[in-house]
């Protein structure tokens, strides 16, 4: 028979400690002595095990897997990540928008859908959301869309009259809110939703032509959604309902999969399509744009130390590779900048170091130093150089392959495209999409959530909001709301 020994317990330096139970005491009653280095590194540590949880998406969850190609995209991108036959590693990341760390995974909210590619050619990341569009089109008004979804300053509840204050004031977010509050608000599980990149990004071939792109990631599993009443029960039964689905299903062997397919838009297109094609709070109709296959996206196992892999893990949607590029969506812009300095700000400079974050293929650049650097730098130390350092591979990128912009510098929104109305997509959803039972539910989601502390004259608003969206959706929320106000 064998036995096991456990390994000796050490310090963080390795070295091997005397006791795990007692600290070193002067007689076995006196008092605790400072020379126990032991003790203090144990106490020092524990109050610095927490990093600033992410603002917003703090709570989430996450899983290991592989993205295999299985279509023929070759014609549109040069990304190594999406030829034919390609297999790449990668990480996936699912959270909850406004809800802090320890928040309830069932709480109704967007879900985050970040995936980290681990390719060939460096990193390629995609923050994505369970939902096509987005509350917003302008960064500018970002922080404030969060801070309305977080907490007053004066009692830190959250507070449905600041939520509705803000939607009915910013009619861009009509399409999203509708989304929100239909089924898709409260996906059954994160396997049982769909991932959208949302933003477009812009494809570039291997001979320089460019196409602009949207991702759709369709669930194998079949969305499903849970009741707003299901919800609400496992919010206080099981707060972390959607985290132990999928550890638990993949654990199983339930491997949880989704087919990327993308809407391609011929970059033409773009000036003359009839909306604003890189406005975030609208899709691209499939009737116009329909999806193609890519490949399949299977996770397959858990990570076996939370804080590292998934607490630690910084996506950013600045990370492009090679033959995908930023397309003029001004939210994706500023997300470009935000997350990467959202990662400096909570994990350090040098995050890309950690497991998680860094490239299969070894980074080489000029960057030294900075807290918590462990990837050696060599000389040299600048660029140009006549003594060997990294030169960047023109050739990788032919010619610049970007988009023309030219203009008086305005702060305004584009206004060029003949529909590029606010509402006409949201009432699309509601009237053509959703069958009678999904619209009654939407219905009663809204009236729920409105007579939940929202006041005059916002309530007045929301009437006005949701009757733009459809005539007699609008009636129907003003009745159900007066109904309960009886
Ligand atoms: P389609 O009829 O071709 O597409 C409608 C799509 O709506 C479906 O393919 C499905 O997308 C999605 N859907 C189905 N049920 C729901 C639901 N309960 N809540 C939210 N979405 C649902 O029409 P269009 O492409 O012209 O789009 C019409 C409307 O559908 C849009 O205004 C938009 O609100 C919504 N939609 C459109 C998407 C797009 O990219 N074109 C994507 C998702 C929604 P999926 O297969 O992705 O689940």
């Amino acid at each position: 028979m064998t036995t096991t020994q456990p390994k000796p317990t050490t310090t963080d330096a390795g070295i091997p400690v005397e006791s795990d139970e007692h600290s070193l005491t002067v007689g076995a009653d006196g008092p605790i002595l400072l020379q126990d280095h032991y003790v203090i590194e144990q106490m020092a540590n524990f109050n610095r095990e927490r990093v600033p949880e992410r603002q917003p998406h703090a709570k989430g969850g996450g899983a290991f897997g592989r993205f295999e190609v299985t279509g023929d995209v070759s014609a549109y991108t040069k990304a190594a990540v999406f030829q034919p036959g390609t297999t790449t590693e990668m990480v996936a990341r699912f959270s909850t928008v406004a809800g802090e760390h320890g928040s309830p995974d069932t709480w109704r909210d967007p879900r985050g859908f970040a995936l980290k590619f681990y390719t060939s050619e460096g990193n390629y990341d995609m923050v994505g959301n369970n939902t096509p569009v987005f509350f917003i089109r302008d960064p500018m008004k970002f922080q404030h869309f969060i801070r309305s979804q977080k907490r007053r300053a004066d009692n830190n509840l959250r507070d449905h009259d600041m939520q509705w204050d803000f939607w009915t004031l910013s009619p861009e977010s009509a399409h999203q809110v509708t989304y929100l509050m239909g089924d898709r608000g409260i996906p059954r599980t994160w396997r049982h939703m769909n991932g959208y990149s949302s933003h477009t990004y812009m494809w570039v071939n291997s001979y320089g032509e460019k196409v602009w792109v949207k991702y759709h990631f369709i669930t194998s599993q079949g969305v499903d959604y849970l009741p707003q009443a299901e919800a609400d029960a496992l919010a206080g039964s099981d707060g972390d309902f959607h985290t132990r689905d999928l550890w638990a299903a993949i654990n199983r062997g339930e491997h949880p999969s989704w087919t990327l397919k993308v809407q391609i838009m011929p970059f033409e297109d773009a000036k003359t399509y009839r909306f604003n094609p890189f406005d975030m709070t609208k899709v691209w109709p499939h009737a116009d744009y329909p999806l193609l296959e890519v490949g399949r996206m299977t996770l397959d196992h858990n990570p076996t130390d939370y804080h590292s892999q998934i607490e630690q893990l910084a996506v950013e949607p600045s990370n492009l590779v090679p033959g995908i590029g930023p397309s003029p969506d001004k939210m994706l812009l500023g997300r470009m900048f935000s997350y990467p300095d959202a990662h400096r700000a909570r994990i350090g400079v040098n995050y890309n170091q950690l497991p998680v974050n860094a490239p299969v293929s070894p980074p080489h650049n000029y960057s030294t130093a900075g807290r918590m650097r462990y990837r050696y730098a060599t000389d040299p130390v600048y660029a140009p150089n006549s003594k060997g350092g990294p030169q960047a591979d023109v050739a990788r990128y032919g010619e610049p392959a970007g988009w023309h912009s030219d203009g008086e510098m305005v702060h305004a929104a584009q206004t060029l495209h003949d529909d590029d109305d606010d509402w006409g997509q949201a009432g699309t959803l509601v009237r053509e999409v959703l069958d009678d039972a999904a619209r009654d539910r939407l219905v009663s989601n809204i009236v729920g959530h409105l007579l939940d502390g929202v006041t005059e004259p916002v309530l007045k608003r929301a009437y006005e909001y949701w009757t733009n969206v459809d005539k007699d959706l609008g009636q129907d929320i003003e009745d159900g709301v007066r109904a309960g106000q009886s």
